[in-house]
C-alpha cells in the first residue's frame, strides 16, 4: 500500500468557550472547575499529505482575522504568517502544486482561500455538499450562507468549484480512505491516511479535545461528548467508531484540539 507523510500546519487561533463546545453539559463537573475561565484558544489546524506523486491537503482552514471577527467568533486571530498559503509556503510548497484537497466538512474554518488552489480536486461526502448549499439559518454562519443579513454579504469559499462527491466509506487513492463520521455535521467524514508507522485518522471538528475520546466511569459513559453538534447520537456513535478504527490516540488528527499544537511543523509518519 502507498506511504505518506503528513505535517501537521496551523492556520490561525479561534476562541471557543469549554462549556459551549469541549464538553458536554452532563460532563462539567469531571472536566470545569467552577470559577475557571471558560475560554479555550484553539488551533486552525490542517494537515498536508504527500505521497504516490501527490500532494494533498485534508481541509484548508480559517479565514483572515478581519472575517473569522465580524462573522464568526469574535477574538479569533490569523496572525501574520498564519494563512494557509503561508503555511505551506514555509514548508517549501506553492498551493498551484496541492492536487487534491479533501475536506472533513465544508464549515467556513476547514475551507478558506480555495482560490488560491486552482489546481487542487475537491473531495466531500455529498451529504455535507447537499446540506452546505442550504443550511437552516442556524448554520448560516458556518456555512457562510449569503442569506446572512450582515454587509456585506458573504459567499462561501467553495461556490462555483466543482466537487468529487462522494457516499459513504471509500477509498480515494491507494493509502488514503475516507469514512462518514455525521454528527457535528451533516455529512462529516474522516480521513485515513497510511503511513509507514501506521493509519493516521484526521477527524476534522468530531471532537474538540483528545478528552473527548476519554470514558467518564462515574456515569458510565465511553466517550466524553463534546458539546457543539448537529446531532448528539451521530456524534457519540462516530466517537465511538474513530476510537475502535484507530490504533491508539496518537493516531488520532484533530482540527482544535489544543493537543495539536504540539504537533505543528513535525513530520508524521516517517
Ligand atoms: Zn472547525
Amino acid at each position: 500500500m502507498q506511504e505518506y507523510k503528513i505535517i501537521t500546519l496551523n492556520t490561525g487561533l479561534v476562541t471557543a468557550s469549554k462549556s459551549n463546545y469541549l464538553y458536554h453539559a452532563s460532563t462539567h463537573k469531571y472536566y470545569l472547575k467552577p470559577g475557571e475561565d471558560d475560554t479555550a484558544i484553539l488551533p486552525v489546524a490542517v494537515f498536508y499529505v504527500e505521497g504516490g506523486g501527490r500532494k494533498i491537503m485534508v481541509d484548508t482552514g480559517m479565514s483572515s482575522t478581519e472575517i473569522a471577527d465580524k462573522y464568526h467568533h469574535p477574538g479569533s486571530t490569523q496572525p501574520e504568517g498564519y494563512t494557509i498559503m503561508d503555511q505551506l509556503h514555509s514548508i517549501g510548497v506553492d498551493p498551484k502544486e496541492i492536487t487534491d484537497i479533501i475536506f472533513t466538512h465544508l464549515h467556513w474554518d476547514h475551507v478558506y482561500y480555495l482560490s488560491e488552489f486552482p489546481n487542487a480536486k475537491l473531495y466531500v461526502q455529498r451529504a455535507e455538499y447537499e446540506y452546505a448549499k442550504n443550511p437552516i439559518p442556524l448554520y448560516y454562519k458556518s456555512y457562510e450562507d449569503p442569506r446572512l443579513p450582515i454587509e456585506p454579504r458573504i459567499h462561501p469559499q467553495w461556490e462555483g468549484r466543482e466537487f468529487e462527491l462522494l457516499d459513504g466509506e471509500c477509498e480515494i487513492f491507494d493509502g488514503i480512505s475516507v469514512y462518514p463520521t455525521p454528527g457535528h455535521s451533516v455529512g462529516h467524514q474522516n480521513v485515513v491516511i497510511h503511513t509507514k508507522k501506521g493509519d493516521y485518522h484526521c477527524c476534522g471538528d468530531l471532537v474538540f479535545t483528545l478528552d473527548n475520546f476519554k470514558e467518564v466511569p462515574q456515569i458510565g459513559y465511553e466517550i466524553t461528548p463534546p458539546s457543539r453538534f448537529v446531532d448528539i447520537n451521530q456524534t457519540w456513535y462516530s466517537i465511538v467508531e474513530t476510537k475502535k478504527r484507530a490504533a491508539g490516540i496518537e493516531f488520532i488528527l484533530c482540527a482544535h484540539a489544543p493537543e495539536m499544537l504540539d504537533l505543528v511543523g513535525k513530520v508524521l509518519g516517517e
